[in-house]
């Protein structure tokens, strides 16, 4: 239902904590987040009910950036925490938004070659097929998850083990960027961004873009590069 990401200097939770309660409008069942801990570790906290119950207090282990969160509308398993996102293979975690329709192919396929499923979702094959993707770049694993996968996604991914970035992608289901200080932003929707961004940009269909602390890079699904221009949050959202 809403996807909120976060990269940069800062602590990333009351930032992901601050842009879901900015899409309590839209209704959901769950929350949750995933953050890359100043130690290097995922660190994730997720359950059914409100933004402000499930987050409220997290320990002070949940510092560090990057992260991403999550508010979930349940289209495939019921509202429960196993079931909220982020959902996490080794050291990976993604939010989806969207609904991937072959996930019972996929799991089917993915628990044959020993993956071990925590939920009902469908969004769950996505965070075992990039764990599983042979490919060094985090992007390149996403991209090469993603072709597999028939079906609607916004998607935020982060890796534990590869904590300088994080990876979206739109097939469907909105992802917009924003541009800050020697810091990035994403979100489902460009009301979570509010007071962060001064600049958007807003994905297209079969596209994905890599976030750093220092600025962002978009391609296709077929590896090809693509430029985009921001616009200024106000003048046309
Ligand atoms: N299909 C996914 C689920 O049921 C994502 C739902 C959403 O967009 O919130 O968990």
């Amino acid at each position: 239902c809403g996807i909120v990401a976060y990269i940069g200097s800062r602590d990333a939770v009351p930032l992901l904590v601050g842009g879901l309660q900015r899409l309590e409008y839209r209704g959901y069942d769950s929350a949750g987040v995933a953050v890359v801990g100043r130690n290097g570790e995922l660190r994730v906290r997720k359950a059914k009910g409100r933004v402000g119950q499930c987050l409220a207090d997290l320990p002070a282990r949940f510092k560090g950036s990057p992260g991403i969160g999550h508010t979930r509308w349940a289209t495939h398993g019921e509202p429960s925490d196993a079931n909220a996102h982020p959902h996490v293979a080794g050291t990976v975690a993604v939010v989806h938004n969207g609904i991937i329709e072959n996930a019972d192919e996929l799991r089917a396929k993915l628990a044959a070659d020993g993956a071990v499923f925590a939920s009902e979702t469908d969004s769950e094959v996505l965070a075992h097929l990039i764990a599983r993707a042979q490919a060094d770049e985090l992007e390149e694993a996403v991209r090469q998850a993603l072709q597999e996968v028939v079906g609607t996604y916004g998607i935020a991914v982060v890796d534990a083990a590869r904590p300088d970035r994080i990876v979206l992608a739109r097939n469907g289901s909105p992802v917009v960027l924003g541009i800050g200080e020697r810091e990035m932003f994403a979100a489902s929707d460009v009301a979570a961004l509010a007071g962060h961004a001064r600049q958007v940009v807003h994905l297209d269909d079969g596209e994905l873009a890599v976030l750093e602390p220092g600025g962002f890079r978009t391609f296709t699904l077929e590896k090809r590069a693509t430029t985009k221009l921001p616009s200024e949050v106000g003048l046309d959202e």
